[in-house]
């Protein structure tokens, strides 16, 4: 089936009601790369049909944040989509997804204030009313989102279950670079030199593995060496934290199933990544 452009809420309500079968979503901010595209194709394995929105959601951007910067490419974007089983692509602009009178706020408590939300502590509350009207709109049997993003993924399952939404979540693979850099529409904004230095992210988490693989379970001591390879990157650390991936509490001994992200700003560039120990 060919994809069909949607840049209205109106369109997408009347189609939608004319819909049957399961719908798989995935919400984008856009400028797509592989990361994007293995969620979409987790969402054809399980879905009739697959929906992509695109929208830089400027609510979840802090003031001084990149929105203006963001980069956008929605021609090239729809290209990429239309050559996959993409049904519906959903770009809906600000001033329908935000008119002027707009005032109504969905927030997760405590959650959202921790990790990321320390430095972004606007930044979830934007995602979570953003996820909340395209759902709305939408009403998808799933959702695919990313590890990468796993404080944003933790928080969606819980609000999903506190307001009892039907649309279930599923939780997809970081993909990466050949040399492990972790895909964001961000990195385009590193220069060659920052690219280099931004393996620290993923190495760091690669060093921690491999302390806990030598008996070091000590979360001090392991969260000292990893910012010893970040700060001789020239990393500069927003949070190293290892943490509980149901409820994001700190953990002082790393164990397997734990979680542990970073946020690190290379280049002015605040980059995220987070492995699974195991
Ligand atoms: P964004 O466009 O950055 O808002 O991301 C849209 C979705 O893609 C979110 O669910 C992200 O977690 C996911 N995503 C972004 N980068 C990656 C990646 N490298 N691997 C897997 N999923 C990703």
């Amino acid at each position: 089936m060919k994809t069909i452009l949607v840049n209205s809420i109106e369109s997408m309500l009347e189609i939608r009601q004319q819909l049957n079968g399961k719908i798989g979503f995935v919400p984008t901010m856009g400028f797509l790369h592989e990361g994007h595209l293995s969620l979409i194709s987790e969402a054809n394995k399980v879905s009739d049909i697959t929906i992509v929105s695109i929208y830089v959601n400027p609510t979840q951007f802090g003031i001084n944040e990149d929105l203006s910067e963001y980069p956008r490419d929605i021609k090239h974007d729809i290209e990429l989509l239309s050559k996959l089983k993409v049904d519906y692509v959903f770009f809906p602009n600000d001033k329908q997804m935000y008119p002027a009178d707009y005032k109504t706020w969905v927030n997760v408590e405590k959650i959202t204030q921790i990790l990321c939300g320390k430095s972004r502590p606007t930044h979830f509350r934007g995602v979570t009313t953003i996820v909340t009207k395209l759902i709305n709109i939408l009403d998808p049997e799933f959702m695919f989102m990313g590890e990468k993003d796993f404080q944003q993924l933790t928080i969606l399952k819980q609000m999903l279950q506190d307001l009892n939404f039907h649309t279930k979540i599923v939780g997809c693979p970081i993909i990466r670079e050949n040399d492990g850099l972790a895909l964001s529409s961000r990195n385009k904004y590193i220069s060659s030199v920052g690219r280099g230095k931004a393996l620290c992210l993923h190495n760091s988490l690669l060093l921690a593995q491999k302390l806990f693989d030598d008996g070091i379970y000590s979360t001090n001591k392991i969260i000292a060496q990893m910012t010893d390879l970040i700060d001789s990157n020239g990393g500069i650390i927003d949070y190293i934290e290892v943490f509980d991936p149901d409820t994001l509490e700190h953990i002082p001994k790393v164990a397997s199933g734990c979680r542990i992200a970073i946020a690190v700003v290379i280049e002015n560039t605040r980059l995220i990544d987070n492995i699974q120990i195991k």
